[in-house]
């Protein structure tokens, strides 16, 4: 398989998904996961269609933003971001998918020049080596969130355990959407919490019959084969 048929692979599985939850069509956003690959596979990436990338680490991110700076691209930047690092990426980010502590919000929003789309981190399994919020946190959290320049949280980001089954995954997909519901309808001004980003290449369908609008997804397009 090569990447341009991946594509069409999983853009193919997303719209089922959409139907088969009764979506709109296109309300999914496929992120694709450049992380594993070098700027030429990425670039390839990008020409079969999927104009928003993303990458886990603040060096990487700078790297492919600068490569393919001539492409038209959304950028996102999905892993822990230490606060160290802020200054040097985050005005290059177009959706920063990890927010997970007040303090890194309160560098982001002190570094930022403009608005930054932000998607909290919640940790609705509770595993201890994953970052981001309690829900009871995240609830807690927005209303101080709202009051910083800069940041805009436009919704909530999971990751479920490596090993989770499908019957774990849908209980950790389901409840954040029904966080997000509950956070969304606070109605601040600057926490639509409206979007959810969950969802990866070995979950994607699941995600999206959950209510995912954002999934980020990087083995599946890079697979050699089935
Ligand atoms: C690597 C990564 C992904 C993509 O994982 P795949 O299983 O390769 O699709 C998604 N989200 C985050 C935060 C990642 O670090």
């Amino acid at each position: 398989m090569t990447i341009s048929e991946n594509v069409l692979n999983v853009l193919d599985n997303v719209s089922k998904s959409e139907k088969h939850a009764c979506r709109a069509e296109n309300s999914v956003t496929v992120i694709g996961v450049t992380k594993y690959v070098d700027e030429i596979a990425a670039r390839q990436l990008v020409i079969s269609g999927i104009n928003n990338i993303a990458e886990n680490r603040a060096e990487l991110f700078l790297d492919k933003y600068h490569a393919l700076n001539d492409l038209d691209i959304t950028w996102h930047l999905i892993g822990t971001l230490q606060r160290r690092k802020v200054k040097d990426v985050i005005n290059y980010v177009d959706y920063f998918h990890a927010l997970d502590s007040m303090k890194l919000a309160q560098e982001i929003s002190k570094r930022a020049e403009h608005e930054i789309n932000c998607f909290l981190q919640v940790n609705v399994s509770g595993e201890e080596s994953k970052h981001g919020f309690t829900k009871e946190e995240a609830f807690d959290i927005v209303k101080d969130l709202n009051e910083l320049k800069n940041i805009k949280i436009v919704g909530l980001m999971t990751m479920a355990p490596f090993d989770a089954q499908e019957e774990e995954l849908a209980v950790i997909f389901s409840e954040t959407k029904e966080l997000q519901e509950v956070i969304s309808k606070l109605n601040l001004p600057n926490i639509p919490c409206s979007e959810l980003s969950m969802g990866m290449s070995r979950d994607y369908q699941l995600a999206i019959e959950n209510g995912a609008t954002f999934v980020r997804i990087g083995s599946e397009f890079f697979k050699e084969r089935d």
